[in-house]
């Protein structure tokens, strides 16, 4: 991708965006690429980005997509860290059979977490 830098729009994301939860500004040094993809020959960018806020210690992943000039983003306020969600970007999506193994799991739980975990 010609002339593109992930780092700058780091930069211009500090500058525009503002916590959700308090206002404050974003501030570079709290926030952190997990991950990112490029396709030069599409001219097009992705990048799973998050951010730690420095007043209310809130933190925010987004998703960031660049398709030429146009750039899309979409956040959410989260509780994990972004080690945690270095952790589960790299696991599976969640399959039916998880949910399954999980409902059958509870019909039969009686609040004992240590001996559930021991199975
Ligand atoms: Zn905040």
């Amino acid at each position: 991708m010609k002339d593109f830098s992930l780092k700058k729009v780091i930069q211009w994301l500090g500058m525009v965006l503002r916590c959700p939860v308090c206002g404050h500004k974003y501030d570079v040094k709290n926030t952190r690429v997990l991950d990112s993809e490029r396709d030069e020959f599409y001219n097009e960018a992705w990048a799973l980005i998050h951010s730690d806020c420095g007043k209310c210690k809130s933190s925010v992943m987004f998703n960031l997509e660049i398709h030429g000039p146009e750039v899309f983003s979409v956040g959410m306020v989260t509780d994990l860290t972004a080690s945690d969600g270095q952790k589960f970007n790299r696991l599976s999506p969640i399959q039916a059979n998880d949910v399954l193994a999980i409902h059958q799991e509870l019909k039969t739980f009686e609040g004992d977490f240590v001996s559930s975990f021991d199975k």
